[in-house]
Parts: structure tokens; sequence; C-alpha cells
């Protein structure tokens, strides 16, 4: 395509590099902004510089925070025994959405993948293990809940977390199969996810 602007060209470049953006829709959103105040993209791009900069994630689970601890680590209120191990902040957000689960949570930051090249020590695992073994003041983690989607890769990181698990001597479940969750947590209704995490079965 020829655009009439070598910086507009740019925009539509970098535009188009996100996820499920093409450059129809990219040059679509440039033309949009370019009509807009110049305020507005000013503030577009601070946003996006500062959540770049400034987020960090969770010294205990993992999940995207903006302190330290997450919201959901640092609120009194949830079930410290229990862990939740999901894939990414994404899965977090899904299961949140039943609230049928006050726990707390461990993201995983991706799936044991040997076509991908990811193996378990690409993930937070060790972690996990320390906040299982940690005793001291913390209050004790009595179950690991493994939400992983029905996958093989999924399959094949439920059974390598288990395996390590099962030295700690803590109850390992997994959310209940049969679950129409198409791949993934996130595109699960919210009904079907809370009742899966309700009614858990124990890994075996
Ligand atoms: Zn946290």
């Amino acid at each position: 395509m020829n655009y009439p602007s070598r910086l507009i060209e740019d925009a539509v470049g970098e535009i188009s590099r996100l996820p499920g953006i093409g450059k129809k829709t990219a040059l679509r959103l440039a033309l949009h902004l370019l009509k807009r105040e110049e305020q507005q993209s000013r503030s577009l791009a601070e946003a996006i510089v500062n959540m770049r900069i400034k987020t960090s994630y969770c010294i205990k689970c993992h999940n995207i925070a903006d302190n330290q601890l997450c919201n959901i680590c640092s609120n009194p209120n949830r079930d410290a025994s229990i862990i939740c191990v999901v894939v990414d902040t994404r899965d977090v957000l899904a299961i949140e959405a039943t609230s049928q689960y006050k726990g707390l949570y461990h993201i995983l930051g991706g799936i044991i993948s040997p076509l991908e090249g990811i193996g378990p020590s690409d993930l937070q695992i060790e972690s996990l293990i320390d906040r299982v073994e940690k005793k001291g003041d913390q209050p004790e983690v009595q179950e690991v809940i493994l939400a992983l989607s029905p996958t093989m890769e999924g399959d094949t990181t439920a059974f390598y977390l288990q395996k390590k698990l099962k030295t700690t001597g803590v109850k390992v479940s997994t959310i209940a199969r049969g679950v129409p969750i198409g791949g993934d947590l996130e595109y699960a209704d919210e009904i079907t996810l809370g009742r899966s995490i309700v009614s858990r079965v124990a890994y075996d």
C-alpha cells in the first residue's frame, strides 16, 4: 500500500505489530487518532509506556502487580491455605470473574511444551514448591488446585507438577474435566468454570 505520509506508514507499521491487528485496521486506527485531539494520542502513548515501565510481577504468585505483592496476595481475606495454579494472568481474571474462589494463585508463566522448547525450568515451578514447603509464620498450604487446559501440554504440565508436589505431602486437585473450555480457561463461561472449581477432583 502506498501511504500518503511516511509518518502514517510508521504508525501503521507499529500498530499492526500488535496481535490480531492487520494493516487495514492499523490504518483505520491511525486515521482515527489523526482526526482526534492531539491530547488523545499523547495519553494513549503515555499509558502504554507507563504500563510497560512501571508494571511488575508479584514476588509471591508472579501475577501482574503495581506493588511488590499483587492485590490478591495482599488481601487478608483470601484463604492462604489454597493455591490455584494457572498459566497466566488471563486465567486469574477468568477465575476471579466466577466469584467462586477465595484462595491464592500461582502463575506459571507458560506451559511445558517440548515442541516449543519450553521446559520446567522456564516456568515458575521452583517458587511454587517453595511456597508449598514454606512454613514459619506463613499459614500452611493445604491444597494445590491445578487449573490447566485439557490439552496435551496442560496434561504434561499437570503430571509434572503433581510429581514434584507429591514430595511435599500437599493435597493436589484438578478442576473438573469435561469442562467445555475450548482449550483456554478464559473462554470458559463463568458458571461452568465456577462449578468446575467448586467440584474439583483429587489428582491421581
Ligand atoms: Zn500475588
